[in-house]
């Protein structure tokens, strides 16, 4: 039995807990330490990926966290905002969150580089980087996500010229299985740097990124609806001539709302009252009391949006590229050929529509730049994005099973923090640099200190 006094001695770091999210070493341990005892369950953001860790813990420098590394129950795990929806992060042995190593360490305007320990929040380094009078080249859908997270992954936004956001790792700190930290970057390390910028957490623990970042810049964001055919028609031309487009369809409408960005010296307009929550209500109801009625439901999708004037508005690049995504949901993401991405869009929409599957979150198309980066899905290939939701209570199975062939005919690569059934096989063909990483990795993890269920079966390592 824990002590009365001991509890009133954590009681106190349960309040910083509350504040910050992060679990303080004080409190794992104190569970840790009672056998049997069993620490605060964990889920992620969508509710679909849950686990029980031992141990529970946010270091607050490299000395503490070595230590765990190196001493703590495996397999060790780390989490950054818990926005990933496949298993990527589960452990019934460590997990540790890097929230109290976050903030900017330095940044160098005139080199166009900024410094970040690795917990720091995506929406954090706006303000940091624009009062060194610079920006990221890109921001994904949100920016809840921490650097780590987002650059283990593959995190990604929209623009056919701009990579993923690992594609601006410059340089970064990686504590591996041993409780050393290698300083990483392209002169010194070449294939270290390409094998660590996008590593699923299973190569060790990022402690510090340098990213590439750029002038403070505005940008023009453009919303319009057109229907589906025409935007696929012109999409080629709009990933072309502007810097950043992406469209989402409407399921059940024939209908699309596209966005663009430019760069621009206007001045900035008032922020708009974010509709995008209200909108999906809309949607599900129409899905709940139209969907027996597939075309009275489009009729009034129709209507609705052809009513919409087209909207405009500038802003800074990091108030602008980023919204707030308050419905949960699960999703599917995979990253195809550019150029094979229209026509797998319009095999989705058939596959929807002939099997009446119950969705009414919109699919969204972006693209992204091709880069070298070894398990990066991007590696070597122009790609088009294209993703699937499901609200989160509801089972995606179905939907998901019905989309994933159309994907996989397309020899598309999944998102790494989305759902997906590949296995070690399917991505032994997809990435040409996958046997590199596999070495890579079992030469900084022997003993496969960082391998959870998920990634054994992404990897092939056996139990
Ligand atoms: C609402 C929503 C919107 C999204 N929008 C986009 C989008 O626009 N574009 C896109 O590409 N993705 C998007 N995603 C997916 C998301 O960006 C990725 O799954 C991302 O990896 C999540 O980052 P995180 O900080 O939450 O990391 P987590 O999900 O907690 O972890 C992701 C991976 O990073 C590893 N990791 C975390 N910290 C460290 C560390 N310090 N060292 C080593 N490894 C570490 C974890 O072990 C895990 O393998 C979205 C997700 C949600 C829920």
């Amino acid at each position: 039995m824990m002590s009365r006094r001991r509890l009133l001695q954590y009681a106190a770091s349960a309040s910083a807990l509350a504040a910050t999210g992060a679990i303080p070493g004080a409190i794992a341990h104190a569970f840790a330490d009672e056998p049997g005892k069993r620490v605060i369950p964990w889920k992620n953001w969508s509710g679909g990926q849950s686990c029980t860790p031992s141990v529970r813990i946010a270091p607050s420098d490299e000395a503490e966290l070595a230590k765990i590394v190196t001493g703590s129950a495996t397999p060790v795990r780390a989490v950054g905002a818990g926005h990933s929806f496949s298993g990527l992060v589960p452990t019934e042995g460590t997990l540790l969150s890097l929230d109290r190593m976050s903030g900017l360490v330095s940044a160098d305007p005139a080199a166009g580089r900024a410094t970040f320990k690795a917990g720091t929040r995506l929406g954090a380094t706006g303000a940091l980087l624009a009062d060194n009078g610079l920006a990221l080249d890109n921001m994904p859908d949100i920016n809840k996500q921490t650097i780590a997270g987002a650059i283990s992954t593959a995190t990604h936004g929209t623009g056919s010229d701009i990579g993923s956001l690992s594609t601006f790792v410059a340089g970064m700190r990686l504590m591996t299985a041993s409780g050393n930290a290698l300083d990483i970057d392209a002169a010194k390390t070449p294939d270290l740097h390409q094998a660590a910028r996008v590593s699923l957490g299973a190569l060790g623990i990022v402690t510090e990124t340098t990213l590439s970042a750029r002038p403070l810049y505005k940008l023009k964001r453009r919303t319009w609806t057109a229907p589906v055919e025409e935007m696929l028609e012109a999409a080629p031309e709009l990933w072309t001539k502007h810097r950043n487009f992406e469209f989402y369809y409407i399921p059940y409408s024939g209908m699309t709302i596209g966005i663009v960005n430019d760069l621009t010296d206007e001045a900035e307009t008032p922020e708009p009252v974010n509709e995008d929550d209200d909108g999906l209500r809309q949607l599900q109801q129409l899905q709940d009391w139209l969907g027996w009625a597939p075309s009275a439901r489009r009729w009034v999708i129709q209507t609705i949006l052809g009513g919409m004037e087209p909207e405009e508005r500038v802003d800074f690049s990091h108030k602008t590229l980023s919204t707030e995504r308050n419905v949960r949901f699960n999703e599917m993401e995979y990253h195809l050929p550019r150029e094979a991405g229209p026509q797998a869009l319009r095999e989705i929409i058939a596959a929807i529509e002939d099997n009446n599957i119950e969705v009414f979150f919109p699919i969204e198309f972006r693209t992204v730049a091709p880069d070298d980066i070894w398990l990066s899905p991007f590696y070597k290939r122009e790609s088009c994005s294209i993703a699937v939701h499901r609200y989160h209570e509801k089972d995606y199975t179905p939907y998901f099973t019905a989309i994933e062939p159309i994907f996989r005919k397309h020899e598309g690569r999944p998102h790494w923090g989305k759902l997906h059934t590949l296995k070690a096989e399917d991505f032994a063909s997809l990435y040409p640099k996958w046997r590199d990483f596999l070495e890579m990795r079992e030469t900084l993890d022997p003993e496969g200190k960082f391998l959870n269920p998920h990634l054994r079966h992404v990897f092939g390592v056996a139990s």
